[in-house]
């Protein structure tokens, strides 16, 4: 058989090598990625702040890949062709048995006039994005003012957003700049500490205290309309002077998704089964942030349900699991997601936990202490380390 992966970040790469242990040598896994390097995305917004460095956050996928016997392709898929089983890519069609789709979302940022890297604001959502952020990060110490940081409309990840509002006030009161450079939060959230999750346990109570403790400005059930140089433009009317903006755009399925008939829902994000099985399509899987979820109620401003790394790498390894269940005709299997997450605030972090993710939840967990910090610190190297060696166990 041969199994075709897309994606190479924590949902192709889990599943790659989940798959590769289950599965004996006669049968083929090929990844394909646009990218031939692993990010471990949750740090770029240390990297935008100059805390960590690009390079310390990223590595080669070929090397681990061959080594374990999995096949790597450089490649952007352009399409499927489900009836044919074959995914089209730039560099030539290839053909599955079975095929996992990890790739993710595309950062919708044309969807608001000036939002963006090539617009008005930054980014922390990609390697290069964060980079960008952090010389716009420079710029502004020279010279500090008004910021704003949030999430848009239609943003389905919001943590970074929050890591990001109150990393930079910890930055600027470390070297005494606070006081130069008010600051507000601007979300789609329904409240702060929604998370587009409904909240998890006492969050938005937390996150308030937290804003206010910290003098932070925030601003919920917020539609963007425009970006000009140095104004964000609300539907409310009202205007957001700043000199450094960084918000998480729209997101939305990536054109592969969108330009394959049935594949994916309007927003392209793809329907599965508890098995991570699409709904119409038996011989494709879907894990991660490309997958479509449920909101768990509705909310005045569009937003998505987030899809942190901890639930890619749970969805990666169910799918793993049923894939090779399917080709040595053993039972499937499902489980509820859990979420364990932690919200870096510079100093500190709040740990949160829950589960299921999304309520009524059996048990929940939100605890703010400085050994988080450095949990998340740690956890990083431990994580890019195992990635590296194809370890896939799960803390
Ligand atoms: C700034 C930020 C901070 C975060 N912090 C945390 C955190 O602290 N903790 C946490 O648990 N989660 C965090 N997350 C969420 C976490 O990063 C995601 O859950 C995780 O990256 C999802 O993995 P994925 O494999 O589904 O998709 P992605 O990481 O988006 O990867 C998609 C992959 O598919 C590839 N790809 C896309 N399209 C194509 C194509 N057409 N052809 C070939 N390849 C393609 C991409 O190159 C990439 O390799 C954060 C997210 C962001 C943006």
């Amino acid at each position: 058989m041969r199994v075709v992966i897309i994606g190479g970040s924590f949902g192709g790469l889990t599943a790659a090598y989940e798959l590769r242990k289950r599965l004996d040598k006669e049968h083929k896994i090929t990844l394909i990625s646009d990218n031939d390097k692993f990010v471990f995305i949750p740090s770029l917004p240390w990297v935008s702040l100059g805390w960590k460095k690009p390079e310390d956050v990223v590595f080669d996928l070929r090397r681990p890949l061959v080594s374990k016997g999995i096949e790597f392709r450089h490649a952007t898929a352009e399409k499927i062709e489900p009836e044919k089983n074959i995914v089209v890519t730039n560099a030539g069609d290839v053909s599955y048995d079975y095929l996992l789709i990890a790739t993710g979302s595309y950062l919708e940022f044309e969807a608001i006039p000036g939002l963006g890297p090539q617009g008005h604001t930054q980014s922390v959502c990609t390697l290069e994005h964060a980079k960008q952020a952090y010389e716009a990060w420079q710029r502004f110490l020279k010279d500090p003012g008004e910021i704003v940081i949030g999430a848009a409309q239609g943003a389905s990840c919001f943590g970074p957003a929050y890591e990001q509002v109150f990393m930079v006030d910890t930055y600027l009161r470390r070297i005494n700049k606070r006081h130069e450079a008010p600051i507000t939060f601007i979300t789609s959230e329904p409240y702060l500490g929604h998370f587009g999750i409904a909240g998890l346990g006492t969050s938005r109570r937390s996150m308030e205290d937290e804003f206010a403790d910290r003098d932070i400005k925030a601003i919920t059930n917020a539609v963007i309309d425009e970006i000009t140089t140095d104004v964000i433009k609300l539907k409310s009317g009202e205007e957001l002077k700043f000199k450094y903006a960084m918000i998480i755009p729209p997101f939305r399925g990536v054109d592969a998704v969108m330009s394959t008939k049935d594949l994916g829902n309007p927003r392209g994000f793809i329907p599965v089964n508890e098995h991570y099985r699409h709904v119409k399509f038996e011989n494709i899987y879907a894990v991660g942030v490309a997958v479509a979820m449920m909101p768990p109620e509705h909310t005045p401003v569009p937003i998505g349900v987030p899809k942190t790394g901890h639930m890619t790498e749970q969805m990666a390894k169910i799918a793993a699991s049923n894939i090779a269940a399917e080709i040595k005709k053993n039972e499937k299997k499902s489980a509820e997601l859990q979420v364990i997450c932690f919200l870096d605030m510079g100093n500190e972090a709040v740990l949160m936990s829950a589960s299921p993710v999304l309520p009524p939840r059996n048990k929940h967990r939100l605890k703010k202490h400085v050994v988080f910090h450095w949990v998340k610190v740690i956890f990083e190297r431990y994580y890019l380390w195992k990635m590296r060696r194809g370890i896939t166990w799960l803390p």
